[in-house]
């Protein structure tokens, strides 16, 4: 059985908790940051930091709103990356999780198409030319272990487990908030194995919160592959 994430942005209270357990967990440096007027910190993602709790204000029914949007890869269930790079040594989905991993491998990839080819903006390139993200603290699941950023939330907002379980619990608490969010919904539930719940219009949250166009390019982008990947292994053959 695959695993997934329930991300409930209705009781996420924006403490950053997830944020700070990736880092430890992970080891990797806080990062250098400065006053931009937001609590957000830092201002985006990057190659050592997979986890960002993004923050945006927002008015809705003339009340202002403050949201928080735990932003990571969201493990696609056919992801565009994996497709984009066709290479299994770089970028594989763990049989066993449904975790995307992406390798130190991913240096011999073209990054750009990459980046360019993930429709919610996550992998970011690092000083030697690779490509990381989150990888579901696969070391911790493997192990039977929650991930550090679930483990570590206070109020319950990240949770995790068997991706039958996680959607179920995700359509459960989707019609149990729609009394008091009638604009509550479920993102991409059936695409990704991180299902967040939104109480607004995704898009207050955050740009890429939904897919956004670049799933589009990449279909054309991947389809041209596999329509040129049987002339390619026909031409090698030839030598
Ligand atoms: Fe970070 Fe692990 Fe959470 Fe991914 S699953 S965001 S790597 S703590
Ligand atoms: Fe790949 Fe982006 Fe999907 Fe993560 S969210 S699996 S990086 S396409
Ligand atoms: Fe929200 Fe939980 Fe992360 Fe805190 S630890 S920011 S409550 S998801």
């Amino acid at each position: 059985m695959t695993k997934a994430f329930f991300i409930d942005t209705t009781t996420c209270t924006g403490c950053r908790g997830c944020q700070i357990a990736c880092k430890q967990w992970k080891k990797m440096p806080a990062e250098k940051t400065v006053n931009r007027g937001s609590f957000q910190n830092p201002e985006d993602l990057s190659f050592t930091t997979y986890k960002l709790v993004r923050m945006s204000e927002a008015e809705v029914d003339k009340k202002l709103q403050w949201l928080f949007f735990p932003d990571q890869c969201r493990h696609c269930v056919e992801p565009p990356c994996l497709e984009a790079a066709g290479e299994p040594q770089a970028i594989y989905m763990d049989k066993a999780t449904g975790a995307v991993i992406y390798t130190k491998v991913t240096k011999d990839l073209e990054a750009d198409k990459i980046i360019e080819s993930c429709p919610y903006n996550i992998p970011r390139k690092g000083p030697d030319g690779s490509l990381a993200k989150c990888d579901m603290c696969i070391d911790r699941v493997s192990n039977g272990l929650k991930p550090a950023c679930v483990h570590t939330c206070p109020t319950g907002a990240m949770n995790f487990g068997d991706y039958k379980e996680m959607r179920e619990l995700a359509r459960w608490r989707l019609a149990e908030v729609k009394h008091r969010y009638p604009q509550a919904t479920l993102l991409n539930p059936d695409k990704t194995r991180v299902i967040y719940l939104t109480a607004f219009k995704p898009n207050l949250y955050w740009e890429y919160a939904v897919a956004c166009e670049r799933e589009i390019d990449i279909t054309r982008a991947v389809a041209m592959q596999r329509m040129l990947s049987p002339l390619r292994s026909f031409f090698s053959q030839l030598g």
